[in-house]
Formats: C-alpha cells, structure tokens, sequence
C-alpha cells in the first residue's frame, strides 16, 4: 500500500524544516505582491514589493496619486515590464477603489464560486491564483496548490505529470481535496510543503530524485 499523504508531508516537513508563506497573505496586498516581481517569483515579487513600499506605499490611493512613471520607477527592483506592471497595480488598485470602496476582503462576500469569480477579473488571477488567496487569506480552505509546481503530488502518485498543465493541476488537487481535512492550517501546510519540495528537489526538468526523502514512495522514482 502506498504512503498516505500524511506521512509523505510528515517526511518532507522532516527533511526541509517546517514552512511558512513568503508573502503577504491579505488578498489586496498578494494581488499587488504578486506584481510587484517578473519573472514571478518569490525573490523577485519581494525585491519590488520593498521598493514599491518604500518609494509609493501600497494602499490603494498611494498607487494612484503615484502615476504610472513613479510606479514603473519602484518597480524596476521586481524584474522586467516594470511599465506593464504599473499599469496592472493601476488597474487593481482602480478596482478596489470603485468595487469594493476600497477594502477587498470585507467586500469578498457571497457563495465560494461568486468569490472566486470576483478574484479572476483581476489580472493575471486565474484559478490557482484564485485558490491561493482563498486558502492563504484565510477565506476558504480550499485544496490549492502551488501554481508552478503540481507535478510534484502528480509523480509521487501516479508516474511521469500529464503534459496538459490544467489535467496535471487538478490531478494534484484531487489528491489534495482527498487526502487532507478542510482546515486551513492541514492545507496551508500541504501546499508550503508541496511548494518547496518542488522549487528545491521535485524540479520540473532534472528532479534530485537521489535526494528526495521520498523516493521510496514515489512512482515517478520507481517506475
Ligand atoms: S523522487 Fe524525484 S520525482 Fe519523486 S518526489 Fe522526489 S524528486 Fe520528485
């Protein structure tokens, strides 16, 4: 019989130490965090989110008395299109301001998929991004996972992840869903575990399978 997830998560939390989110978790401040860096990742989102903090602030009237030049400016320190980026904190920051009157999470009300769909109109906010903010912000503890990395659950279980990144996606969140209480704190932790497990080992090309504390029981590793 195969490893429960439990003991798999027991065995990673072992290996990397426990986790903690490396970004704010409160759903404005992620949808500006998550702006702030390109190529997205959490070093890069952090540098432009300092600047950003520094230079602007990042209530939403800071972002727009700011203007776009003095926004592009701070957020140069996140990585490339500072100028596209400025123009998405505007938008955001626009839409907080006239939807919500300026307080998102308070506004965030009604059914789970109507919350969901509010999140998805703000840009670059699909469904795992979507999830995210669900879980992380303490709205719903939905079975997310780590947008740049669900093959990781997927070659544990099955083999080789799918080559549709949507199939591979849910597969993982099936598993999720499945295998973890609907708490948050169970499925904060799974996907922090999840998470780094695939930025330092579980790599999409070239995985350090000699290496991984979970290789007796993953498929990819003994197929
Ligand atoms: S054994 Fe390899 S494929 Fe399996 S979880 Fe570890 S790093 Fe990923």
């Amino acid at each position: 019989m195969s490893e429960s997830l439990a003991g798999i998560l027991d065995r990673l939390e072992q290996f990397h130490g426990p986790q903690q989110p490396h970004w704010p978790t409160e759903p404005y401040e992620f949808l500006i965090w998550w702006h702030c860096g390109y190529p997205a990742s959490d070093a890069a989102c952090a540098r432009g989110w300092d600047a950003l903090g520094r230079m602007v602030g990042i209530e939403p009237a800071q972002i727009l008395d700011a203007g776009a030049a003095k926004l592009a400016g701070a957020l140069k320190a996140g990585g490339m299109v500072p100028e596209l980026r400025a123009q998405r904190l505007i938008e955001i920051a626009s839409r907080v301001q006239r939807e919500f009157a300026g307080d998102l999470r308070n506004g965030l009300t009604g059914t789970l998929p109507n919350v969901r769909k509010a999140l998805q109109k703000f840009p670059s906010i699909a469904g795992p991004g979507a999830d995210r903010i669900l879980l992380f912000g303490g709205i719903a503890p939905v079975p997310a996972v780590p947008s740049n990395c669900p093959h990781v659950l997927v070659r544990i279980r099955r083999g080789p992840e799918r080559e549709n990144y949507g199939a591979t996606y849910q597969e993982a969140q099936k598993a999720i869903e499945a295998e973890t209480p609907a708490a948050f704190g169970a499925r904060t932790r799974a996907y922090l575990l999840l998470k780094f497990h695939g930025q330092e080992l579980c790599k999409r090309t070239n995985p350090k399978c000699e290496l991984c504390p979970v290789k007796e029981c993953c498929a990819y590793f003994n197929k």
